[in-house]
């Protein structure tokens, strides 16, 4: 058998798989409750081993918030793990499991979920961009993932799209995440991302004007996409796909305004399909491939 996990800030899931990708069992606990880098470690290999029900596991694949160094294998300083620093946890992983684990960013493996099983099947080239309260992409170029030559290929949340625009948490002025992250959004206005956009959909103007301009710098995003990868698909998940009837208009409303980028090479643009399974999905696809 081969093993995904998905460690998000929030919860964390294994998958346990078929050497061929089919997930036969899956497990989920929350971060928060397992605390600490060793424990949530412990918890995963223990999950695997009791999910696997006496099969061998082969090895496994992590996907984890960046930045990472894929090649240690080690969670740098993740923003969305307070506290995890220069963590090496797909050594730690292995240690418990005995066998080879690799580490990749977290968005890269749902972008290989979505375009092996999701929303991007029978694409090409791909972009699966995660817009929620913050803002990643996953890049997979002619079916293989491209993930840089440092690991951070598809930061396109810091992109730069007006450089005398807000400050981002980066330290950049402008970004794509410092306009349309939620986090971002709720700095401005002072309520939750999820509350504007709901209060949008119950046709509150104001509310309804922050989702529009949003939206608008997201799709001024998807235009440099478009030419900076020329996907044949751009896959949109994360949290503001709830809102998708809201914002998708607005999207390509915007893309169809570039005068550049023409309707016989303009990307499709798609709603993700697999929501929070994505990540795992993608995780088990990594294993399969990299052990
Ligand atoms: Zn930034």
């Amino acid at each position: 058998m081969i093993a995904g996990i998905d460690l998000g800030g929030t919860q964390v899931r294994v998958a346990v798989a078929s050497p061929e990708g089919e997930i036969v069992a899956v497990a989920r606990a929350r971060t928060h409750a397992l605390k600490t880098p060793e424990r949530v470690a412990a918890w995963a290999a223990d999950q695997i081993v009791r999910l696997a029900d006496g099969r061998q596991v082969l090895g496994a694949a992590i996907g984890a918030p960046g930045p990472i160094d894929p090649a240690r294998g080690v969670l740098v300083n993740p923003p969305n793990l307070p506290g995890w620093r220069n963590v090496p946890l797909a050594g730690m992983l292995a240690e418990r499991l005995g066998g080879p684990v690799r580490l990749q960013n977290d968005a890269n493996l749902a972008g290989l979920g979505e375009y092996h099983h999701g929303a991007g099947r029978g694409s090409q080239s791909m972009v699966y961009i995660t817009w929620s309260t913050g803002v990643g992409a996953g890049l997979i170029l002619e079916g293989q993932l491209y993930s840089g030559s440092h690991g951070s290929a598809g930061e396109i949340g810091h992109m730069i799209i007006d450089p005398e625009g807000p400050l981002c948490q980066c330290g950049q002025r402008g970004c794509v995440e410092a306009f349309c992250g939620g986090a971002s959004l709720g700095r401005q206005t002072g309520l939750a991302a999820v509350q504007i956009f709901d209060e949008a959909a119950n046709g509150d103007s104001e509310a309804a004007a922050i989702v529009r301009q949003a939206a608008t710098h997201m799709g001024l995003a998807l235009i440099n996409v478009a030419n900076l990868f020329d996907p044949d698909v751009i896959v949109m998940g994360g949290g503001v796909t709830r809102s998708w009837h809201q914002v998708s208009p607005v999207l390509a409303q915007v893309l169809r305004s570039s005068p550049f980028v023409r309707a016989w090479r303009r990307p499709r643009l798609r709603r993700a399909r697999l929501g929070d399974r994505a990540g795992q999905v993608g995780a088990v696809e990594w294993a399969r491939v990299n052990l």
